[in-house]
């Protein structure tokens, strides 16, 4: 990549092409010459919401700085992530997905359309077989740079024969990453909650899953052959000592350039992230307008996680018995138009519905959550800690309650509640494999209601953890204006990009 001929990146342009004077990533020489070409960056992004949203944020924050953007997808999620983009600079090139090769209906082309496990296999299926096609386009239109999801490590074959520099994402905080490639390094593959050689002591609730371990190393693997990693995150949340422990032990770099949620301004911005709320935007905001503040409790398990009806009853059961104020977003297959008092049973107390009108909101599908999060009625979070989740509530200087279901989260608890003291544990146990599987335990009411009244009572223990998360809520602030440390970081990746592309040997 280094070579010793380079490129002359000094352009001539014809009067028209003379870009507005606030396009500060252009520097202009003398009337009609700029120094800088804007980079060519290709985006990949796995096709769930946990993976395609905060990809798409970063995308959108490149084209931000005037570079070339294009987002590589298919044609459904193009349009899912068509209204969340602005348009300048930003390209989506789509592929068709191969819904019928699979046995899916036309459309649903993203893990979060789809609310079993089968369906979720074959979106997964479809999703593999896509290499062919993206690697067709890039090869023919080589770009400067390739930002993959790490669930494709062919993008890696793909960018060295090309001989483009790769940036990995994977959707993790930097804690959680070194928090696994010490599991990984271990003899036993992780056969112990006990993490051992991070600059904190962490225990974890429980053990990493040997298959999800198996299936995370050739990926983690792959991913320290990149140029870097993209970390949706602020280096203050991951720690210097965390991001100086994983660039000792792995020797790879990692750019924090997050909360990337933080480039959407307005609120029905910030909607447009992700799928269609089922309720409008502004019923939230008149609703939680009329709430005091830290009042409310948001509880919402991500994308992909379900629960059994008998899960869904403990949970309904302890926010009748804590009586806060409260916006439960519960799974889409839950509480249909058509579903009969019986089934509604199943899952929720008799009368709660009645007995809860004017103290909360049962949201059946998708919420607008960066918006509930943002307002100060918002008092805490009940989270299965997905990375997106957590950051974007920590943005918003919102204390969680923490109950980890599966992929990364066990670690993430553990960031959130021991080392950063901005949370409390439900008390989770068990580690699933994915969220759609139905759990061998209960996390009984008792806890649940616990943990609510520890976070939301008001107590000193409560005051101290939402003071330090009020102050990470700044901090995360701060990292994505100019001059923080998030907002450095991208200038010097981006410096580091062009000083790549503008020393490639000609072919
Ligand atoms: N999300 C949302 N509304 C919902 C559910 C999820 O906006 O009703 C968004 C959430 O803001 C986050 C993403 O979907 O950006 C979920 O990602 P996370 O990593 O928290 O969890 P996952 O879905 O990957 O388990």
């Amino acid at each position: 990549m280094h070579g010793s001929s380079t490129r002359s990146h000094i352009q001539t342009l014809p009067l028209l092409f003379l870009l507005p004077s606030n396009h500060n990533s252009f520097i202009f020489m003398g009337a009609l010459n700029f120094q800088e070409r804007p980079l060519k960056l290709y985006f990949i992004p796995y096709p769930a919401s946990g993976h395609m949203i905060p990809l798409c944020d970063i995308a959108t924050l490149f084209s931000s700085r005037g570079h070339h953007v294009t987002i590589i997808t298919t044609p459904s999620n193009a349009q899912l992530i068509h209204k969340s983009i602005p348009s300048h600079n930003l390209h989506l090139h789509t592929v068709p997905f191969p819904s019928r090769e699979v046995g899916l209906p036309d459309g649903v082309e993203n893990l979060s359309a789809v609310t079993e496990l089968t369906n979720s296999l074959k979106v997964n299926q479809a999703v593999m077989m896509l290499r062919q096609q993206i690697q067709h386009f890039v090869e023919h239109h080589p770009p400067d740079c390739i930002v993959a999801d790490f669930l494709f490590p062919w993008v890696d074959e793909v960018a060295s024969k090309l001989r483009v520099p790769r940036l990995a994402f994977n959707g993790y905080s930097l804690f959680a990453i070194c928090a696994m490639e010490s599991v990984k390094a271990r003899k036993d593959s992780g056969n112990s909650s006990i993490i051992q050689g991070l600059p904190h002591n962490i225990t974890l609730n429980a053990t990493p899953p040997k298959t999800l371990t198996r299936f995370l190393e050739p990926l983690l693997a792959t991913e320290l052959k990149s140029y870097g990693l993209i970390v949706n995150n602020f280096v203050e949340l991951d720690g210097e000592e965390y991001i100086e422990h994983y660039e000792r032990t792995t020797g790879h770099k990692a750019w924090h350039l997050g909360p990337v949620s933080l480039i959407h301004r307005t609120d029905q911005e910030k909607a447009e992230r992700g799928h269609k709320s089922v309720v409008g935007v502004d019923e939230f905001l008149s609703w939680l307008n009329s709430k005091p503040s830290n009042s409310v409790l948001y509880i919402c398990f991500g994308s992909l996680c379900y629960f059994s009806d008998k899960q869904l009853y403990e949970i309904a059961s302890a926010i009748d018995a804590s009586g806060y104020e409260f916006i439960w977003v519960v799974p889409e297959k839950k509480g249909k138009e058509d579903e009969s008092e019986e089934e509604k049973e199943k899952w929720l107390p008799k009368g709660f519905e009645e007995r809860n009108r004017e103290k909360g909101m049962i949201v059946k599908g998708w919420a607008p959550q960066v918006v509930i999060l943002g307002h100060y009625a918002i008092g805490g979070f009940l989270t299965h800690c997905g990375w997106n989740s957590t950051v974007e509530a920590v943005s918003a200087g919102v204390p969680m309650i923490t109950w980890p279901v599966h992929d990364e989260q066990f670690y993430n608890e553990k960031l959130i509640t021991e080392v950063r003291g901005i949370g409390v544990e439900v008390g989770a146990w068990e580690w699933s494999i994915i969220g759609f599987m139905e759990r061998k335990t209960l996390v009984g009411r008792d806890n649940i209601e616990k943990a609510m009244r520890r976070l939301m009572d008001g107590g000193v223990e409560a005051e101290n953890i939402r003071q330090r998360a009020q102050e990470y809520g700044k901090k995360a602030r701060q990292a994505v204006q100019e001059g923080g440390s998030s907002h450095q970081n991208l200038t010097a990746l981006i410096d580091d990009l062009k000083r790549l592309r503008d020393s490639k040997p000609l072919d």
